[in-house]
């Protein structure tokens, strides 16, 4: 069935149902001309949100359409988790092309409420308008953090140490099995695509950083290099990284004894990995262990002074490492 048949409101009645997760903090969800909401008292309100354009942000070549709901919330609990809050709702705006299918529409949303229900967000509204261009998903989603355990790009300290989270550059490793095709035969190619289907936004582990002194934290959406700048330049400081420490998979590895791409360079400039980038004094440092963090972490290299971000490479020569993930007006 299309969805011209059923229309715009026949179709949000198909997608409302099932769409709270934490009755707690909605007073009105969908339904009403806005959302009614209860934040929890003394806390902060985040509030962030991404737009994704089909062909520009994903092609529906190498993604199954739950994936895609899912990772449409991924990207924005991965934003609010490295302010070191918590995604408490979100609101979910589509433009689509008449001739879609339903059943199209259905499954986007299981991915989304599929993630929802893992996070304890509530789907709280959206709009739904029709398009003659391609598919495009807007998702807005507010989150809530103890002021106290807030971390924003801006803390970072000479002396601190940087650290990562997990490991780097699997996602672009993964977006380019899935653009060669005919992945599925290699076991080590499995994690990648998974790791860029659908990501897993550090919400525990951001949490936690907050609250153990994370001083600055970005996630990494746009590749290290270009969150560890942006880091420098609002802390208004310097970062020496070792490339040696960088943490690779053995996956990533693995895949590129098949695929002509660099480890480095997927780590570096990849993106899309949704790890958490920190940084943190020496003391605090130290008291972290896996099990607090609840993730594997990576010490990196340190803040110094100074304003550009260096990269020591295997020999101990250092280059400045400038931004250079994805821009879309470049
Ligand atoms: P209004 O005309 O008052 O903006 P709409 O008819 O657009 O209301 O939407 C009706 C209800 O459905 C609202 O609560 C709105 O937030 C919700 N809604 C509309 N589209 C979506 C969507 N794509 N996903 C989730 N909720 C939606
Ligand atoms: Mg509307």
């Amino acid at each position: 069935m299309k969805i011209k048949s059923v229309g715009e409101f026949g179709l949000i009645d198909i997608l409302k149902e099932d769409t709270i997760y934490h009755p707690a903090n909605v007073v009105v969800g969908i339904g009403d001309d806005a959302a009614v909401l209860l934040p929890t008292p003394r806390h902060l309100q985040l509030m962030t949100t991404d737009m994704l354009v089909e062909n520009v942000h994903f092609t529906m070549k190498t993604t199954l359409p739950q994936q895609l709901g899912y990772k449409s919330m991924a990207v924005s609990f991965s934003d609010i988790a490295a302010m070191g809050g918590k995604p408490c709702h979100a609101v979910v705006s589509i433009a689509i092309p008449p001739e879609t299918d339903v059943d199209f529409m259905i499954n986007l949303y299981q991915g989304m409420k599929e993630i929802c229900r893992e996070y304890a967000v509530n789907i709280v509204g959206g709009d739904t308008v029709s398009t003659h261009h391609e598919l495009v998903i807007n998702v807005t989603v507010t989150g809530e953090v103890d002021a106290a355990q807030l971390v924003r790009r801006a803390g970072a300290q000479v002396g601190d140490i940087v650290a990562v989270t997990g490991t780097l550059g699997n996602s672009s490793m993964g977006l380019a099995l899935l653009s060669k095709g005919q992945w599925e035969d290699y076991p080590f190619a499995w994690p990648l695509v998974t790791a860029h289907l659908t990501p897993k936004p550090l919400v525990g582990p951001g949490q936690r950083l907050g609250k153990m002194g994370a001083t600055s934290m970005n996630d990494i959406s746009d590749g290290l290099a270009s969150e560890m700048n942006e880091i420098a330049s609002a802390s208004k400081v310097g970062v020496r990284l070792e490339q040696t420490k960088l943490p690779l998979s053995k996956e990533l590895l693995e895949a590129t004894e098949r695929i002509d791409l660099s480890a480095l360079d997927c780590a570096l400039y990849g993106g899309e990995d949704y790890q958490l980038v920190f940084t943190m004094n020496p003391a605090d440092f130290s008291c972290l262990t896996e099990e607090s963090v609840g993730c594997a972490f990576t010490a990196i290299g340190e803040v110094v002074e100074g304003e550009e971000v260096i990269l020591l490479d295997k020999e101990g020569q250092s280059s400045v490492l400038k931004p250079r993930g994805f821009n879309h007006f470049c």
